[in-house]
């Protein structure tokens, strides 16, 4: 297989690469032998926060150098990195859990090294969304991965309003101090009588896979201090019965455009909403008139 020859666990060797490495969301035994034999040959690590990788590396005997790469400095991190890569060294991208650039520091370094022709190669492993869909049991065929919906209540219900119609599975990433007002609003936003999965502490000590409505939700986050601790993944169920036609795909569009180049957000409206993409790409540049 070709594929597995260029990118053959212990052998493998590339110069001049960066590498995209998932690392484990809470048990360090969640991570790839690939990950670890990648980690340990490369030149550098360059890391979200470099005490959180070297805890990881120090625990599988790793002594590879770091770099910080993180939100604050991403962009002067980038010429350090390219600098780097340009001496023929080879990279690690990592963020403090699961996958770099999944709501975390790294697309932009990456954006700069695949944009200086280097080759940026993923090593797959933990994701916190991925995780808790995969252990919902919400058969739906598509999912909808938003990250983290907005700080304040206001904008956090326009985005939710938005998101209400759309027939997939929502995934949510949410912090334990705003977890009860986050699903108050999911609940006022997309209906009570939706299911939720909360999906706490994922690989840790205290794991909890929690289903009910969404009317429920709230009081099952107050009735005990514990299950708002730690880290959330929410799992919610998408619209039945959504609106059909070019009805769902202006609304998808409506979604979409401020997020996605306008051709990519007609193609992904149209197959959304299963409205004409003429009709959809019209609607399109009238919605982006200032
Ligand atoms: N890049 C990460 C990934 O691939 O999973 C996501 C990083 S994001 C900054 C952090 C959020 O991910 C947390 O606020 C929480 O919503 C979710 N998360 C991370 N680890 C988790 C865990 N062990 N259990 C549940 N959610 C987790």
């Amino acid at each position: 297989m070709e594929h597995a020859a260029a990118h053959g666990g212990a052998g493998e060797e590339r110069r001049a690469t960066l590498y995209v490495v998932a690392t484990p969301i809470g048990n360090l035994a969640d991570i790839s032998q690939r990950a670890l034999d990648v980690l340990r040959r490369v030149d550098a690590v360059a890391a979200e926060d470099t005490r959180v990788t070297r805890r990881l590396l120090a625990h599988y005997g790793i002594a590879t150098r770091l770099i910080a790469v993180h939100e604050h400095n991403e962009r002067r991190a980038a010429g350090q990195v390219l600098a780097l890569l340009a001496a023929g060294k080879s990279l690690a991208l990592t963020c403090d859990a699961g996958t770099p650039a999944i709501s975390d520091p790294g697309a932009l370094l990456v954006a700069a090294v695949r944009g200086a022709g280097y080759p940026v190669t993923p090593v797959p492993g933990p994701n916190a969304a991925v995780a808790a869909l995969s252990a919902s049991g919400f058969a739906s065929p598509h999912f909808l991965f938003y990250g983290f919906l907005p700080e304040r209540s206001a904008a956090r219900r326009r985005a939710l309003a938005a998101l209400a119609p759309l027939p997939f599975t929502l995934v949510f990433h949410e912090a334990p101090h705003r977890v009860e007002a986050c699903v108050a609003d999911l609940r006022d936003g997309l209906g009570g009588e939706r299911r939720i999965v909360l999906a706490r502490e994922l690989t840790k000590l205290f794991e909890t896979l929690h289903e009910c409505a969404l009317a429920e939700a709230v009081e099952w986050l107050a009735g005990n201090a514990l299950r708002r601790k730690g880290e959330f993944v929410l799992i919610v169920e998408g619209a039945v019965g959504a609106p059909a036609g070019d009805e769902a795909g202006r609304r998808a569009l409506e979604v979409l455009l401020p997020e996605l180049p306008l051709r990519q957000a007609v193609d992904l409206a149209a197959r959304i909403g299963g409205g004409g993409k003429k009709e959809l790409y019209r609607l399109a540049l009238e919605l982006k008139k200032p």
